[in-house]
């Protein structure tokens, strides 16, 4: 008898999985339908001996300490800050916009107080910002909203920004200055030897077994568990009971090429009319060093395994019923990017994982002796997730 059976080996799972096995000395079974653990991080070495990320990019960063140190437990890290250039009328320029992309894309030398009068003359007035489509009009109006933005969010949600949540494309600022990294957090690293090789430590617990190639409908009535962790889409658990909620999903199209590099910068988005989003090339993200380079073309797509909820209002009711449901089961958890609907980084992931955790032992707490004294749960009560 198993006492926990968690179904998804991605970030959420994999993390509660440690907890509850090296924390609460409990015995669990982990699993997962794909032939791995790391969920959508998961990255391998390819045919070519370059390591590369399966489900696109995954750049780790966070403001919290807490997660950062909980994290390094189980990996060295390799600094690295994360630059994408977008191709924009023939030219690379930088993504964020920042004075730079200004500069290059209409041939000016403003300064930052330029820059600022620059967006001012151009920016629209929305009374309450909405949708994606007023986040970037109300700071850079509408030329660089249609340039960088529109398209892009048109292929990689298959709809137009003005009818996707504001929280989409406020993921990417806009500057005035040079800063060209894509993200400002304090904490900036990739795991030293991947992704995979972090979950390998992190589940390498004598009370947790991992079974891969395996589906939760396949198993739950076979092995005998007490309680569950569900990380898997929502409305697939209630079985669509309310209809099935929008996950988008992307076509991931792997590519090694016969040279060293191929572009500047890991990432080069391609907002304009190309099918894909984006390409990436790993040995800027990894360090690798290798005669050749690997890449990967992102095309977005309905169909696939479900990789990003679709911020939408109507959406966002429909998980509200899901979620009602959620409530009623109290031998089981829903956590991570899927069952609870939520555009989630990493990190986040990886916070609410840790606070579902100190929920867990909330409603079971175990008896003194059981329990392992521990400098993170310290933390915890002290950090702000
Ligand atoms: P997942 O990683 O999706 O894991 C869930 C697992 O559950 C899956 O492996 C799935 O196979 C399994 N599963 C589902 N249902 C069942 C079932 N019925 N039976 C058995 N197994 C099941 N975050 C960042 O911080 N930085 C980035 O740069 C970044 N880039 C990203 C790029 C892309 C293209 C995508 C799609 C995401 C990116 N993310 C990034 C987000 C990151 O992938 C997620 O935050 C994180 O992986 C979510 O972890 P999770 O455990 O919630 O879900
Ligand atoms: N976006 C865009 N153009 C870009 C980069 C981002 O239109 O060059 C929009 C797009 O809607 C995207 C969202 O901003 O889905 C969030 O971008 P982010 O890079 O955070 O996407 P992710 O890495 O999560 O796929």
């Amino acid at each position: 008898m198993f006492d926990w059976l968690i179904v998804g080996a991605g970030f959420a799972g994999s993390v509660l999985a440690e907890r509850i096995a090296s924390q609460r000395g409990e015995k669990v079974l982990i699993i997962d339908r794909r032939a791995h653990a790391g969920g959508n991080a998961y990255d391998r070495y390819d045919d070519a001996g370059i390591l590369i990320h399966q489900y696109g990019p995954h750049i780790f960063h966070t403001n919290s300490e807490m997660i950062f140190f909980y994290l390094s437990q189980f990996t060295k890290w390799r600094f690295y800050e994360h630059r994408v250039l977008a191709r924009v009328d023939g030219q690379l320029v930088p993504i964020p916009i920042n004075l730079d992309t200004v500069n290059r894309l209409y041939g000016l030398s403003l300064d930052s107080s330029g820059l600022e009068r620059f967006f001012a003359e151009r920016a629209e007035r929305i009374a309450e910002i909405r949708t994606s489509e007023d986040v970037v009009v109300s700071k850079v109006g509408r030329e660089l909203y249609e340039k960088f933005f529109r398209g892009y969010t048109r292929k990689q949600w298959g709809i137009d920004a003005s009818h996707l949540d504001r929280t989409v494309t406020a993921r990417v600022p806009v500057r005035t200055n040079r800063d060209d990294r894509y993200f400002t957090d304090v904490f900036q690293f990739m795991p030293k030897r991947g992704y995979t090789a972090l979950f390998e430590r992190m589940l390498s617990h004598p009370n947790i077994k991992i079974m891969l190639c395996t589906d939760y409908r396949e198993i739950r009535s076979v092995v005998p568990h007490r309680r569950v962790i569900f990380t898997g889409p929502i409305d697939e658990f209630f079985d669509f009971r309310f209809g099935k909620l929008p996950y988008r999903s992307l076509r991931f199209e792997h590519l090694t090429l016969d040279r060293a590099w191929h572009q500047p910068v890991a990432v080069v988005n391609h907002p304009q009319s190309e099918p894909f989003t984006r390409v990436t090339e790993y040995k800027h993200l990894t360090g690798q060093r290798h005669s050749r380079t690997s890449l990967t073309y992102e095309y977005p797509s309905d169909h696939g395994d479900p990789y990003y909820p679709v911020p939408q209002p109507q959406n966002a009711v429909l998980f509200k019923r899901y979620e009602e449901l959620a409530r009623k089961r109290s031998d089981v958890w829903f956590v991570g990017r899927l069952a609870t609907y939520r555009y989630y980084n990493m990190d986040q992931v990886v916070g609410q994982a840790l606070a579902t955790f100190k929920r867990i032992n909330e409603a079971l707490p175990l008896e003194l002796r059981k329990r392992a004294p521990s400098r993170l749960a310290a933390m915890a009560e002290v950090t702000q997730i």
